[in-house]
């Protein structure tokens, strides 16, 4: 928005007060008078309060960037379990790669019985090396599908390959889209006509507006709701496997009033860290998390050293 003062009015407590009420403003002036333009991603108000403002001469409201976003339920609901600001937050969990339906099977059972209520793998797997396990494709799918409904639970997967959308969305309950792929648009518009809740994974690197403009295709495209998921961004620091950013967290939850969910388990990279970052995620208003689970992590054929045992699960959805 840009806020207009004329230069016969006190443009430096037009400022004050915009400042005092939390925006970020840049300042332009000529010789009748001074704009400030206030940044899409600063507080939300709205143009009337700042009509208000003594002073005050003029107020433009631009074009939004995601107009379906601004708009989109705050809550979604899958399978009667609902996911958004106000709701109890969703305990969504299963393992990096669906590994055999006796693994899938047994693991759901026991998550189930821990309080998790949407069912997590991954059938198709993107790997950072090809000569990594990539995942056992459609299979694994209908492994997966059968292991939820056997435990009354819902079902959340990646598609990575557009080819692969239809039977994707015929299976799961929400359509996952990686990391890696919140910028594939032709993905995005293919998955979205699908018609399924979409996750959207943030890109390693970027941006907050890029991520809802990225939610923003998928809505254009026919995808009931998007369930934004903050992943951990590329940082610099080996420490850690990315850096959560609990920042963007709170600004979709608290500013956009978005449902927003945390994946603790690719931002650390490490499951020592996993409970003290769900706990913060949840203070920052996640409306859930997505936490990668084994039954002997040590044997998982992808993302070992991240997954948590059912024990170390259980512990997490006690404080949930
Ligand atoms: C995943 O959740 O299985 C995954 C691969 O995560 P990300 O896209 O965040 O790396
Ligand atoms: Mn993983």
């Amino acid at each position: 928005m840009i806020v207009t003062v004329s230069r016969t009015k006190d443009a430096k407590a037009v400022e004050r007060e915009l400042i005092a009420r939390g925006l970020w403003i840049e300042r332009f002036e000529d010789r009748d008078r001074v704009q400030f333009a206030i940044a899409p991603s600063s507080q939300s108000i709205d143009p009337e309060t700042l009509r208000g403002i003594e002073g005050v001469e003029s107020v433009t409201v631009p074009k939004a960037a995601h107009p379906l976003v601004d708009k989109m339920p705050r809550v979604v609901n899958v399978r009667g379990k609902k996911i958004g600001v106000g709701e109890k937050p969703i305990l969504i969990s299963g393992p990096c790669s669906v590994e055999s339906e006796a693994q899938i099977r047994d693991l759901a059972k026991k998550l189930s019985a821990a309080g998790v209520s949407i069912l997590r793998g991954g059938a198709f797997k993107p790997r950072t090396s090809p000569y990594a396990f990539q995942g056992h494709g459609d299979v694994a799918l209908r492994w997966m599908r059968r292991a939820a409904d056997e435990c009354g639970m819902a079902m959340v997967t990646e598609v990575m390959a557009a080819e692969d959308a239809p039977l994707v969305a015929e299976l799961a309950d929400i359509v996952q889209i990686g990391s890696r792929n919140m910028h594939s648009y032709s993905l995005l518009k293919t998955a979205a006509k699908q018609k399924r809740p979409m996750l959207l994974k943030r890109g390693m690197a970027a941006t907050i507006e890029e991520w809802l403009a990225a939610g923003e295709y998928c809505l254009v495209h026919g995808a009931p709701a998007v369930i934004f998921c903050e992943r951990g961004i590329r940082g610099f620091d080996p420490s850690t496997r990315n850096v959560l950013d609990l920042g963007a967290v709170a600004l979709l939850a608290e500013a956009h009033e978005l449902p927003v969910i945390v994946d603790p388990s690719h931002a650390a990279g490490r499951r020592d860290l996993i409970p003290a970052l769900s706990r913060a995620a949840l203070a920052a208003g996640a409306a859930g998390l997505m936490v990668e689970a084994h039954e002997d992590p040590g044997s998982a054929l992808s993302d070992g050293p991240q997954a948590l045992t059912v024990a170390q699960l259980s512990k997490i959805a006690e404080v949930m």
